[in-house]
């Protein structure tokens, strides 16, 4: 690893950023909830010299529910909030709007990862992947990252390490990107 590469933080959106919306989308900003853990599991991976680059699968563009502008405004408003209340930022959003099946950027595939890796110099072997659900975790192992599963679901899990809830991982974050 070259000192000058990059450390990151992967972060899945719905579910671990912002609240997810069952059986549905984030449609506006309107609608978007951020979880009060994000912005304290943020302060704490950037004051260890990580970057956060959140990875999104949005196929409610590809589906005609909102527009790509829409997604787009809903990131750099939330870009804004966390600078400007929290004193934070991500370095990217990396956006699938695709239909399953259709395209090589779709979580599970680790392709969104890899992007930002070559965009901003990221060394993804040093980098985590966050998320709440398995196919954030396979993203993130195929890209060569650790992994973090967010969940209190029981279930098989290729996750390196599983934390029960947000309130787990702000405690135990520092300790898991430190070990
Ligand atoms: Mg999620
Ligand atoms: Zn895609």
């Amino acid at each position: 690893m070259s000192n000058d590469m990059k450390r990151c933080v992967f972060f899945d959106r719905d579910g671990i950023v912002n609240v997810r919306v069952v059986d549905g989308y984030v449609e506006s900003w309107d609608g978007f909830d951020l979880l009060p853990e994000f912005p304290e599991v943020l302060r704490k991976v950037s004051a260890m010299g990580y970057v956060a680059v959140v990875i999104t699968n949005q196929r409610g563009v590809a589906r005609g529910i909102m527009s790509r502008e829409a997604v787009d405004e809903i990131h750099t408003n939330l870009n804004a909030l966390l600078e400007r209340d929290h004193g934070v930022r991500l370095l990217d959003v990396m956006v699938c709007p695709h239909e399953k099946d259709s395209c090589r950027c779709r979580k599970p595939q680790p392709t969104m990862l890899i992007d930002a890796a070559t965009k901003h110099g990221i060394d993804l072997v040093a980098s985590w992947m966050i998320g709440d659900t398995e196919s954030d975790v396979e993203a993130g192992r195929r890209a060569g990252c650790r992994t973090i599963l967010v969940s209190a679901e029981p279930g098989e899990t290729v996750a390196t390490v599983r934390v029960g809830s947000l309130a787990e991982l702000v405690d135990r974050i520092e300790d898991l990107l430190a070990g």
